[in-house]
């Protein structure tokens, strides 16, 4: 039996000790912000409540040219962002000095042009969830991409960094790749919000466009975005729409975004790009991003604080920015994490390496072979001049915003090179000086010692002596060219290329032409001479090897063309309509809903190379098209069910496309539009069934009226085929009621 007095101490220490325990259990119990068993709102909430108004206006604004300050005392960590949209860019300090670390190179992956010409959705998961790896291993929270501006004209000197001219591929492509992006914990900012296609102006030019375009063309793919993608940032753009700056516009960002979209996330300026505090106080985007210090100078900051201050401003303006704010933290796990539940990721490995090759590979288009000299066989060949100075460039570390350092980057001759190895002789010359386009002269080549004539004259000797000659040309990332900043002048090829090709023809006819571009280029005068064509954009670091397994036949080339590629400028709807680059500070899209295809359909100009359009080294048959009706309320309106075969020799893929023809509708509409795409691969000989589903957007327009989407009931034309020019199965199919999805 216990003594009664040790007896009375155990109670006293228990009493004592449980006191002092839930005192400091008390002390210690994690604020609610900190518990991630909470829902999100609540612990914004939380969070909010605990912020001085200082803390709250901190956080709308950079603090650097890529963070935003956090707040330490409450735990809040500094968000970080990078460029976007092709790889984590190099680490810079004010005014985009770059700062030369030695820690900060990435996998510099195709551009977004080519990544458009796989017409391929996993590859845009490979490709958006590549680059959410290595943000997490450069410890990036927001990767600004991907960029899906719209492209309106062949000229905007940013392309090469957009998915090309058709809303409904675009969408899926950016869709795909913020899905795979955020999934590694990384939020995707999606850019520019809206109608920035073109550069000439950029920080000012007014856009004035009909509310069916703007809902048919240029917002379908950031809708997608936010509301599939469920993209945690969207970028506000430069110019302005309908008079407001896009940053500050009430009716894009309320109206459109937070309203009819119901966006949650961040929407962030494009650097620079807001002009007044009192038009982004009350309507604008929710960070302001600058390029040069002291921030608290930006419109968002010391101006804003004392706005709020005073009563000028509300304060929901600045609370429903940082509830925002904080929501995305939170979604990305940055406040309160421990590192065991962030993802690591991954930079430079095997695997990234061998993904840039194949997404390079998969972007090539064949535009021309005739007869087959492709793929080389190097069984028939002792010598290969490899002529052009794009053969020896380098191109990820340029473009202004989509720069990536690479750790290492393949040219085309150094691929050839390797291919070939011992087989073949193989020898270069430039034919022309290096293009640096000085933001003057078009695309003006750099003065060298040796004459353009000598340079010409070399190119021509070493054509003649070698039994192919590869020409690896096109446009550069100089001023003028597929560069931000600028657009180019006209569709011309720079430095003299025409004529040099020409020449090289002559002088031999086994000839094969590769271009580096981010959008067509004029081919008169060498095109018809030419027995091969390929398009190979600008395919990262693995650019090199991917162009050599295209060339002898490793690989076979499966990339269509994300733009029509239109004879002559003038044939291109903007031009055309003379409504490029605007007058007086504006710009009205005359052409409306007729961007590319769209365009080329209704006027019945023949392009160069049609939209959709690429070869193979194998051919596809297409037949037994069936039209399958749903008869459940949920789920696509009609399936289309066809057989493909590879009738060739080869392996190989094909990008089987969907167009729908409205046979007959209240408002004119263009004669059809993309509104589906497969990639599908078949072993030589090989047939398989392919299924199309269409639900009712596949049907719809835009009824400025009615405010809203209509799929009308009536006949339509499916269409079926390798390009927007080459539909050989149709059918017609009627929709029996009208839907408005
Ligand atoms: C570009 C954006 C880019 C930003 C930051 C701007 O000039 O328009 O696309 O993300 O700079 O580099």
């Amino acid at each position: 039996m216990m003594h009664k007095n040790k007896l009375k101490r155990r109670v006293v220490c228990i009493v004592i000790c449980t006191l002092g325990l839930s005192r400091a259990a008390f002390a210690d119990e994690p604020p609610a912000y900190l518990n991630s068993a909470q829902p999100i709102e609540k612990r914004v909430d939380d969070l909010l409540a605990r912020l001085t108004l200082e803390e709250k206006v901190s956080l709308t604004h950079g603090n650097s040219i890529f963070n935003v300050a956090g707040v330490p005392r409450l735990g809040i960590p500094e968000l970080t962002m990078d460029d976007g949209p092709m790889g984590v860019r190099e680490d810079v300090g004010v005014g985009f000095r770059i700062l030369n670390r030695t820690d900060d190179y990435a996998t510099a992956l195709p551009a977004m042009i080519s990544l458009a010409a796989t017409f391929d959705v996993d590859a845009a998961r490979s490709y958006g969830g590549l680059i959410g790896e290595e943000a997490r291993a450069r410890g990036k929270n927001i990767m600004l991409g991907p960029s899906i501006n719209i492209q309106r004209t062949p000229l905007c000197g940013r392309n090469f960094e957009y998915l090309g001219e058709d809303p409904y591929l675009t969408s899926r492509l950016a869709v795909n790749y913020i899905l795979a992006e955020q999934a590694q914990g990384v939020a995707s900012c999606v850019k520019h919000f809206a109608a920035n296609n073109q550069e000439t102006q950029r920080g000012s030019i007014n856009v004035e466009m009909d509310e069916r375009t703007l809902r048919e063309i240029y917002l379908p793919a950031f809708r997608a975005a936010v509301v599939e993608g469920k993209s945690l940032a969207i970028m506000g753009a430069y110019n302005r729409f309908r008079g407001a700056y896009c940053c500050e516009n009430e009716y894009l960002l309320d109206t459109v975004l937070r309203g009819e979209w119901q966006f949650k996330g961040l929407a962030i300026s494009d650097w620079g790009g807001v002009h007044s505090t009192d038009a982004v106080a009350l309507h604008g985007v929710d960070i302001e991003m600058g390029t040069r210090p002291p921030y608290e100078r930006n419109f968002l900051g010391n101006d804003y604080l004392a706005g709020l201050k005073s009563g000028k401003y509300p304060m929901s303006t600045v609370d429903d920015r940082v509830r925002r704010f904080l929501t995305v933290m939170f979604k990305l796990n940055l406040i309160g994490a421990t590192p065991s539940t962030q993802p690591a990721g991954s930079i430079n490995t095997r695997e990234h390496q061998l993904a840039a090759r194949d997404l390079a590979e998969q972007s090539m288009v064949l535009l021309k072979n005739d007869p087959s000299i492709l793929p080389l066989d190097l069984n028939q060949i002792k010598s290969i001049a490899v002529i052009g100075d794009n053969a020896v460039q380098k191109f990820a570390h340029g473009g202004a915003g989509a720069t990536i350092k690479s750790f290492y980057e393949v040219s085309a001759l150094e691929g050839i090179v390797n291919r070939v190895g011992s087989r073949a002789n193989v020898t270069y010359a430039s034919g022309y000086a290096p293009l640096t386009g000085t933001g003057r002269g078009r695309g003006a080549a750099t003065q060298t010692t040796v004459s353009a004539t000598d340079l010409a004259d070399r190119a021509i000797a070493a054509a003649k002596q070698s039994d192919v000659v590869i020409y690896v040309g096109g446009l550069t990332h100089g001023a003028n060219q597929d560069s931000e900043g600028t657009d180019r002048r006209d569709l011309s090829l720079p430095g003299g290329q025409a004529e040099l090709i020409s020449r090289i023809i002559q002088a031999n006819p086994r000839t094969i032409v590769v271009l580096n571009t981010g959008a067509g280029v004029e081919m008169g005068g060498w095109l018809d001479q030419a027995p091969a064509v390929l398009e190979a954009w600008y395919g990262g670091m693995e650019a090199g090897n991917a162009l050599a397994r295209i060339l002898f036949g490793d690989a076979n080339p499966s990339g269509k063309l994300p733009c029509t590629f239109p004879k002559t400028i003038a044939d291109s709807p903007a031009h055309a309509m003379n409504a490029f680059p605007g007058t007086g500070g504006t710009e009205k899209y005359e052409e409306g809903l007729l961007v590319g295809y769209r365009w080329f359909d209704e006027k019945k100009i023949a392009p160069l190379f049609p939209f959709g359009h690429g070869l193979s080294y194998t051919a596809f048959g297409y037949s037994d098209l069936k039209l399958v009706k749903n008869v459940e309320p949920a789920g696509p309106v009609v399936t289309a069910e066809f057989k493909l075969t590879n009738t060739g020799k080869r392996d190989g893929a094909e990008v089987v496309q969907l167009y729908v023809h409205d046979v007959k509708s209240s408002l004119p509409r263009p004669m059809k539009e993309l509104k589906g795409f497969q990639k599908v691969t078949l072993k030589a000989g090989e047939s398989k069934t392919v299924s199309i589903p269409l639900s009712a957007d596949a049907f719809a327009f835009y009824d400025p009226q009615r405010k809203g989407f209509v799929a009308e009931a009536g006949a339509f034309t499916i269409q079926i085929g390798g390009s927007s020019a080459s539909l050989p199965l149709q059918a017609d199919f009627e929709l029996e009621r009208e839907i408005n999805p």
